[in-house]
């Protein structure tokens, strides 16, 4: 096992794995950037280098500065969390040569799956059905003269796509020329790849993923599904395990083909292989996400199995004890991703101060945050505050803990989902289970989030934001005014009460 592991990430993901290491014995090293010096994974980790200025491109992106402080601190291992340098495999790679182990697959894995149209391929020559498109990266004229032959809609995608960039719907020829460049751009701008290509446009998909787990030898299991059709803008809101239309034949034959993909590939670790689901449960391939889910915690608590601390296992070379068969399923769970945002203003960014910072408990509640009472929600990162996850023996029960731990938490300084979550989680179409990819879109055109149950609920948390706010700013109570009662002497007045 390894001694030292550092973590080159922030926020939740990153205390999510220091507990792991922590359980584990392993002593942890965090990285931040200046923006980030009063943050928990900081103060939480063994050890905190500070690699840069608050801008990612300059700090959590410094693949060379945090291969430096790994050799200054002797980290045997790197845990690089969700985004960031996840998915980069030069980075990878960069590790395998300083002698680090980066706990993921290989760079080659990753390069293949970083590729929509490489893995796209890859599905194919192991027999698991893909959205209908095709494989390869396309001209300008090619997309005009073969979008035909997919029939409208179809998207037009990045191949280096990721977290919903890069994707435009085109309803019809006309709109291609446009959408093309608009894609090709995005593409360039955030991944460095203005490569394209094209797949039909599913109407009104499910968007179900299967997680996997590989060991050195190539022991390889599924873990079982996750729903994640609650998106908006193509990103993942509301996730949870299992989902409302599975069964057992079709979670088998879908965690068979994400096996399979797994073996084409020479898969290590924790991955994703993620799948469209059309009203027939007919399901197609997306793509394979190689690292650890935002979302993975609703596996962890339907499984029992500790993804993080098996990510590490794996990683040091210790083989699976499991088998497929002995992989059980339990109850029920579902994760809210609660963001400092607006719902009333399209859901815009609201980073701030955390006046307040009450998080509920309770059965079956839990709750991986990354801030604290007082802290100062950076405006440089994702503004996810927390992910609140509720597990229930089944949907109903986990639904009702989550709607009463919503309702339980508490945060004012800054504007956040909660409200709308809350909404969502009352609403008869989500508790009925009949969700799709465009069901958030439409939930909001048919809410209105400034209904005045809202507007009352904002004005208290405004009040008390007032009255904190006053409260911080009055200079505090001297320790012992003339007639105040020391805390000394009323714990001996307690201790004599109970003697007698
Ligand atoms: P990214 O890598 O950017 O997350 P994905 O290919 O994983 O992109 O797709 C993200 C989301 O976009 C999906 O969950 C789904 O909602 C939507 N999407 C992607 N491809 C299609 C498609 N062919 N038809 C309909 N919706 C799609």
């Amino acid at each position: 096992m390894f001694s030292k592991i550092l973590i080159a990430n922030r926020g939740e993901i990153a205390l999510r794995v220091i507990r792991a290491c922590r359980e584990m014995g392993v002593r942890t090293v965090a990285i931040y950037s200046e923006a980030d010096r009063s943050a928990l994974h900081v103060r939480k980790a063994d050890e905190a280098y500070c690699v840069g200025p608050a801008p990612s491109a300059q700090s959590y992106l410094r693949a060379d500065r945090i291969l430096e402080v790994a050799r200054q601190s002797r980290a045997d291992a790197i845990h690089p969390g969700y985004g960031f340098l996840s998915e980069n495999p030069a980075f990878a790679e960069a590790c395998e040569k300083a002698g680090i182990v980066f706990i993921g697959p290989s760079s080659e894995t990753m390069k293949l799956c970083g590729s929509k149209t490489a893995s796209r391929r890859l599905a194919k020559q192991v027999g698991v059905p893909t959205v209908p498109g095709i494989d390869q990266d396309l001209t300008d004229e090619e997309i005009l003269r073969r979008a035909p032959e997919i029939g409208f809609p179809i998207l037009i995608k990045a191949a280096a796509g990721g977290g919903g960039k890069g994707m435009r719907v085109v309803r019809e020829s006309a709109e291609l020329a446009s959408a093309i460049r608009a894609s090709r751009s995005e593409g360039q701008s955030s991944f460095g790849d203005p490569a394209v290509f094209i797949e039909k446009y599913l109407i009104r998909p499910r968007h179900i993923e299967m997680q996997i787990l590989a060991d050195a030898t190539g022991h390889t299991l599924y873990l079982g599904e996750r729903e994640c059709s609650l998106q908006r803008r193509h990103q993942k809101v509301v996730e949870e395990a299992p989902s409302p239309v599975m069964t057992a034949e079709l979670r088998q034959r879908m965690g068979e083909a994400a096996v399979a993909l797994a073996r084409g590939c020479r898969y290590r670790n924790a991955g994703t292989a993620e799948f469209l689901v059309d009203a027939d449960r007919n399901f197609y391939f997306l793509e394979i996400n190689a690292r650890l889910q935002v979302e993975h915690p609703v596996t962890e608590l339907t499984t029992g199995i500790d993804l993080v601390k098996s990510q590490i296992r794996i990683a040091a070379g210790e083989p699976l004890a499991l088998r497929q068969e002995e992989v059980e399923w339990r109850g029920h769970a579902i994760e809210c991703r609660i963001y400092a945002e607006d719902p009333a203003n399209n859901f815009a960014p609201f980073p701030g101060k955390l006046i307040l910072y009450r998080p509920p408990s309770g059965p079956g509640i839990r709750n991986d945050s990354g801030v604290y009472e007082g802290f100062e929600v950076p405006i440089y990162y994702d503004p996810m505050l927390s992910k609140l996850i509720a597990w229930g023996r089944d949907r109903h029960e986990a639904i009702g803990r989550m709607r009463q731990a919503l309702q339980d938490y508490l945060v004012a300084g800054i504007k956040t989902s909660i409200p709308f979550l809350v909404e969502v989680m009352a609403d008869p179409a989500f508790i009925k289970g009949d969700v799709d990819t465009t069901f958030i879109e439409a939930f909001v055109k048919r809410k209105k989030m400034d209904e005045p149950r809202h507007r009352e609920v904002g004005l208290v948390a405004a009040a008390i934001h007032a009255y904190l706010m006053e409260k911080e700013r009055r200079p505090p109570a001297p320790a012992a005014a003339a007639g105040a009662v020391s805390p000394w002497a009323l714990a001996a007045r307690h201790n004599a009460l109970r003697r007698r």
